[in-house]
Formats: C-alpha cells, structure tokens, sequence
C-alpha cells in the first residue's frame, strides 16, 4: 500500500489512499435529496430502521449534487470508567455526576464527524446495581449522556465486560444508552432486536454498522439467550454482512473486539479474521481490547479472493487503544479518532460507488491533573493541542510529553504500511 501524507487545516494528518479516488477534495458539505432539516441536537436517535440525515457541522444550504457526495467515520477505542475517575465529578446537592469535562477538547472534532462511534467497554446499568470498576464495571448514566453531548453517536456494547451485570446489565444499559440518544450496537434484550439491522444514512452514504467480542470474561450467556452479545463467529459475521449488503447498505462497518491486551501489534488471529470479513464484504473494520493502539492497514482482495468475485479494498485499524480510562504507562493512556472519508459517486451507468477518500488520524493523550486532592482527567487531541497550545491546565512538561508520545504513536500506526 502506498500513501501520501499531507496536513489537513484542522489539524488532523490526512493520509490519501492510492486505492481511493484521488480527486480534489469536495469541502462543501454534500447535501443531498434525502437531507432532513439539520438538527439542533446532532445526536438525536432515530430508530434503527428509521432512515435519517444529519449534518453534525452547520451549513448554509447549497445546491443539490447528486454525482458526488460524502461523508466521514470518526472512531475511537475503549470508554472505561474505572472508580478513581469519579469523586471530582460528583456533585453532592444533585446526587449526580457531570462528565462532560473529559470530552471538552475533543468535541470540537467529533463535530466533523457524520457518524462518530466508540467501544462503550463498560455496563451502563444503574446506580442500584452500584458503580463499580475493574473487574466488573458498571458506570453512571451520565457516562452516556456525556458521550452524546461531546457528539458521540454509536457505541458496540459488545465486548468482555457485555455481561458484568449479568442480563439484567445488558438489556439496562441498552435502554439507559438510548435514552441518552446513542445507538447501541452488538447487545440485545430479545432475539429480534438481534436481528435489526442498523443502517445509518449521512449525505446520502448507507452504512451498516455490526460488532461482535470474542467472550464475555468467562460469564455464561444467559440459557437461551444466546442473542444478548454478539460473539465473534466468522460465519455469523459474514451472514450479517450480507444481510446489510441485501439491505443496500454502501458500506459496512465491523467493531471487533479481539486481540491480546496490552499488544501493540495485532496477532495472526485478527490479521487472519480481517482479511476474511474483508473478503465477505467488510469495508472498514475497527478494533477495540488491547488497551493501547494497534496499526491500521488497507487489505487489497483480489477478484478470486473475494466472496462475489470482485476486487475490493477494506481498511482496518487493529486497535484503537483506551480513549478514556485510568490506566496509564506504556501507551496505556494514548489513544485514537481514526477518520475515514468516504465519497459516493455516481457512475456513467447511473450505479453508484462509495469509496475511502482518506483516513485521518487524531491522537489522544488522557491527562490526569490534581485539583483538591481529586484525579481530574480530559481526553487531549495531541496535534491539535501542539499546534495550538491553548489547553488550560497543561504545563511545558505535558506538552513536552505529549511530543514525545505523537511521534511514537504516528510511526506506529503506520508500521504495517509497507512504503
Ligand atoms: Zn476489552
């Protein structure tokens, strides 16, 4: 694979794909003939048969043009609470938390996105089931809440820590990430909601999105309840695929959570899985476990590879690494907003194809700063926060780090990038 790396205004690194168009960028954003008003509230959830159009980033309108329209995937890693995050965002009088400050430097970038989703690695089940951290977490509702205030909008609730409040845990945190305006993604509380599929419409670009984990932490599925986490099975997988592909989705977005935790590079087990579901149809597949960030590749399947005999490309990023957490040392606290642009274009035969244009990369550092004895953390945008320099609360010292950890984790993420 061969790239060429140019620097975005925005501060993100935009990494041009050969294998994607090429063309000049369209910066108008795309309006399109299914467009909805804008929503003052961009993370409002539509049911997920229900089509909907969002421009996250507000617009005068603009003529329609329907030959090229596009639209980008913003996505992040595991969102963990762990126990020493909370007390400094505890407000005694209200008997409730504001989470809001973890996200404030990022938020302005989840604004660019169209669709932004993360890895919700924790139950979201209420405080009658008591908050807990590691081993078995159970976060406040206003994790949630939080997350769809900075412009998050999708999060895989399917991953180890799916069961840590037992069935009870699952079909809770469900309704408490919907009330909060999020689309979950990977859990159901019935064997029909299993089968919904969830199709989310931007400009005009259909993507489907899926996610699986490879276990539950040694926690039995409830008995006949085998639909309550999606667990990674190579056929399953490929059979949803399908079904989102019938369903005419243009892209198909897979959340795996595999891998070996705290592994900067992905095993041959995620290599091979990768390859497989990009040969079925996968377009993009985003990692989540390991708990520190992974590289991302592009697989290029050939015709005689591919299960409807076609040449496709996929774009994978193994692991995407903690985006908020109390973990810390060696990349433990670096994460990732791994972009990707897709263009939908129509073709001289009146078909459409939707295409990468480009991957942006974005990397987090969570700073932890003492106030009053309590532990205060904010997820930072490194480039942006470097060019920049105007986050409050950040020394020489931190900047000074965060250097440092850029250019590791900006080389890292390139190394299985042959050129
Ligand atoms: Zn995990």
């Amino acid at each position: 694979m061969k790239r060429q790396a140019s620097a975005l205004s925005i501060g993100l690194l935009a990494i041009t794909l050969t294998a994607c168009l090429n063309g000049p960028t369209n910066s108008t954003p795309s309006q399109t003939p299914l467009q909805t008003e804008s929503h003052s509230q961009p993370n409002s959830t539509p049911p997920a048969d229900q089509l909907a159009t969002e421009t996250p980033i507000s617009s005068p309108s603009l003529p329609t043009d329907p030959e090229r329209t596009e639209a980008t995937l913003l996505a992040i890693g595991d969102i963990m609470v762990h126990m020493p995050q909370l007390p400094a965002y505890y407000d005694r009088k209200s008997d409730s938390y504001n989470l809001t400050p973890w996200f404030t430097q990022v938020k302005p970038i989840f604004q660019q996105g169209d669709w932004v989703i993360g890895n919700l690695e924790t139950p979201v089940a209420g405080k009658d089931l008591k908050y807990t951290g590691y081993p078995r977490f159970n976060a406040p509702y206003e994790l949630a809440e939080a997350l769809a205030d900075a412009g998050v909008q999708l999060v895989s609730t399917a991953n180890n820590h799916s069961m840590d409040r037992g069935f009870p845990g699952v079909t809770r945190t469900l309704d408490n990430v919907k009330q909060a305006g999020l689309i979950p993604i990977g859990t159901s509380s019935s064997a029909e909601e299993q089968l919904q599929m969830i199709i989310e419409e931007r400009n005009g670009i259909r993507m489907g999105f899926l996610a699986y984990t490879y276990g539950t932490n040694g926690i039995p599925l409830p008995a006949g309840k085998a639909y309550a986490v999606n667990l990674i099975d190579p056929v399953e997988i490929k059979m949803d695929i399908a079904r989102l592909r019938q369903a005419e989705a243009d892209v198909v977005t897979v959340s795996l959570h595999f891998g070996i935790e705290y592994q900067r590079m992905p095993n041959e087990d995620q290599t091979k899985l990768a390859r497989e579901l990009v040969e079925a149809g996968a377009d993009i597949i985003l990692g989540s476990h390991p708990h520190v960030v992974q590289p991302y590749e592009q697989i290029d399947v050939s015709s005689s590879e591919s299960d409807d005999g076609k040449p496709r490309q996929g774009i994978v990023i193994y692991s995407l690494g903690n985006f908020i957490s109390n973990q810390t040392g060696n990349w433990k606290d670096v994460g990732l907003i791994f972009g990707v642009r897709l263009v939908k274009s129509r073709q001289a035969d009146g078909s459409y194809i939707t295409q990468c244009d480009a991957i942006t990369t974005e990397p987090t550092w969570v700073h932890i700063g003492w106030k009053n004895q309590k532990r205060h953390y904010t997820v930072i945008p490194m480039k942006t926060a470097l060019s920049n320099k105007k986050i409050p609360d950040l020394t020489a010292k931190d900047y000074g780090k965060m250097r440092i950890l850029l250019k590791g984790i900006s080389e890292h993420l390139y190394s299985l990038d042959p050129s």
